[in-house]
C-alpha cells in the first residue's frame, strides 16, 4: 500500500475554528480514504476542503483530474501556487455551498472531502440536488452524524436527513476515525461514509422533503398524528400505501415512503 507523508502543519497559519478546520495527520487514515476512491488515473475528482493538502497530494499522486474547492484565503494560494504547473489541478477560491456542481462535472466525477462539520448537513443537502452529477462521494463526517445517516428502519436515530439520504444514495459507513488522526484534535470521533447515487428515484423531490419533514415533526408521535392536517383525509392516504397509521416515521423503509408520497400525490391529483 502506498504511504504519504504527512503535511507539514508548522509553518501554516493556526487553524481556523470558524471553517471547520481540523487536519488529517495520520498517513494510514488518508491512505484509506484514498483507497475508498479506487482507481484515480485519469478520473475526474471534485475534493471539497482541501486545506493544508492531506488528501490532495495522494490524490495528484494517484493521477486525478482534479478540483478543490477552498473557501480559505491562505490554503487557497498556497495549494494554487503549489500545484500551478499540474494540468490536471485547479483550485477553485469559493464557498463550497455557491458551487454549482454541474458546471464543474462530468457525471461521472468522484466527490472526496473530509468536510468542514459546521456545515456538512447543507453539503449533503447540495450533494442530494447534484446527484446526476457524481457517481459516488467518500465523505468524512462526525461519527453522529455519519450513523444516523446510515441508521435502518426502527432505529431511533433516523431522522429527515436520514430518509432523504438513504432515498437518492446507497449509503455505506466504511470506517471510523479517531481524533488522534487530526490536528487540531477534535472532540469528537469521525467516521468515513461513502454515498452512490440512486438511479431510480420518486420525481417528487418537495413533496417527498415535506412528507418526510411533517412525519419526522415530533419523533415520539404516530405517523398519521403528525401528518392529520384538516383537509386532508391521511387516514385513507396511509392505508391506500399499505402502512399502519399507528406507525412511528422512524420504522418505515424507503419503499414505504416512496408508496406514501405516490399516495399524496394521487391525492393531491384526484
Ligand atoms: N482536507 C483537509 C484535511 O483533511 O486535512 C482539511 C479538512 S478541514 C476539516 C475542512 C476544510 O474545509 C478546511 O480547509 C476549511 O478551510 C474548508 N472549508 C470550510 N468551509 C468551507 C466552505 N464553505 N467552502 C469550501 N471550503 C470550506
Amino acid at each position: 500500500m502506498a504511504r504519504y507523508s504527512s503535511p507539514k502543519t508548522s509553518d501554516y497559519a493556526p487553524a481556523k475554528k470558524s471553517l471547520g478546520q481540523s487536519f488529517l495527520v495520520d498517513s494510514s487514515i488518508i491512505d484509506k480514504i484514498v483507497e475508498c476512491l479506487g482507481d484515480l488515473a485519469g478520473h475526474q475528482v471534485i475534493e471539497i476542503g482541501p486545506g493544508q493538502g492531506a488528501l490532495t497530494r495522494p490524490l495528484i499522486d494517484k493521477g486525478a483530474d482534479l478540483t478543490v474547492v477552498e473557501l480559505d484565503d491562505d490554503l487557497a494560494s498556497r495549494l494554487t501556487s503549489e500545484y500551478a504547473n499540474n494540468p490536471n489541478f485547479r483550485c477553485l477560491h469559493t464557498d463550497v455551498l455557491d458551487l454549482d456542481i454541474s458546471t464543474i462535472s462530468s457525471k461521472d466525477a468522484l466527490i472526496v472531502g473530509n468536510l468542514p462539520y459546521y456545515i456538512s448537513t447543507p453539503i449533503i443537502r447540495r450533494l442530494i440536488h447534484y446527484r446526476t452529477y457524481f457517481r459516488r462521494a467518500v465523505l468524512m463526517l462526525q461519527r453522529e452524524v455519519a450513523e444516523r445517516i446510515a441508521a435502518e428502519p426502527g432505529n431511533g436515530e433516523r431522522g429527515f436527513m436520514t430518509v432523504l439520504v438513504e432515498h437518492y444514495f446507497t449509503v455505506s459507513k466504511e470506517f471510523d476515525v479517531p481524533p488522534a488522526a487530526f490536528r487540531p484534535r477534535p472532540k469528537v470521533w469521525s467516521s468515513i461514509v461513502s454515498l452512490k447515487p440512486r438511479i431510480e428515484t420518486i420525481d417528487s423531490d418537495s413533496m417527498l422533503e415535506t412528507l418526510v419533514s411533517a412525519s419526522f415533526r415530533q419523533k415520539r408521535k404516530t405517523i398519521l398524528n403528525n401528518l392529520k392536517a384538516s383537509d386532508i383525509d391521511v387516514e385513507t392516504i396511509l392505508s391506500k400505501a399499505g402502512i399502519e397509521a399507528r406507525r412511528r416515521a422512524e420504522t418505515l423503509t424507503r419503499d414505504e415512503w416512496i408508496r406514501l408520497c405516490e399516495a399524496f400525490e394521487q391525492e393531491k391529483r384526484a
